[in-house]
């Protein structure tokens, strides 16, 4: 039976940031390891991270550098740097897998599927024709990891051949 394609409101993330202590976000903002944690791009006010959940291959997230739920607690420049690398992010995936849309969303609050609502955060989803059924998440999750790394690394070169 088909799965109803529902990116908005299933929010596997959440299952990991149960058993962490603090902000993901937050984390991955401080810490240099870019690599190991698929940070992307790093903007002034935001960074671009691939999703270790994906609902698609190269689903990403745009994350506020600061711990804010809401768009209104950002400053102006933040938001604009937000959009900004969501633009950014879009036109290298659209170089390096080229997707034939997009699904750009943002959960705001809990009630509204927020895996963290604490943290500001945009989900930019690439879409296929017939992609829907893509999404075994847990089942292989060291495949899902190899193939994980083998992108960051190809979007990584595209990026850095540009900047
Ligand atoms: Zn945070």
């Amino acid at each position: 039976m088909d799965k109803l394609w529902a990116p908005w409101r299933v929010t596997y993330i959440a299952q990991i940031l149960k058993k962490r202590k603090g902000c993901v976000f937050c984390a991955m903002f401080r810490q240099k390891t870019d690599r190991k944690n698929y940070v992307l791009i790093r903007g002034k006010h935001s960074y671009a991270v691939l999703n270790i959940y994906p609902y698609n291959n190269g689903h990403m997230l745009i994350v506020a550098n600061r711990h804010v739920g809401e768009f209104e607690k950002l400053s102006r420049e933040e938001r604009m740097d937000m959009f900004d690398l969501l633009l950014t992010t879009k036109s290298l995936l659209q170089r390096v897998l080229k997707p034939q849309g997009y699904n750009v969303g943002v959960n705001l609050g809990q009630v509204a599927g927020a895996g963290f609502p604490g943290h500001l955060h945009m989900h930019l989803v690439p879409r296929w024709k017939g992609d829907v059924n893509f999404m075994p998440v847990t089942a292989h999750a060291k495949i899902l990891s190899q193939s994980l790394e083998a992108l960051y690394r190809e979007l990584s070169r595209a990026y850095k051949r540009r900047h």
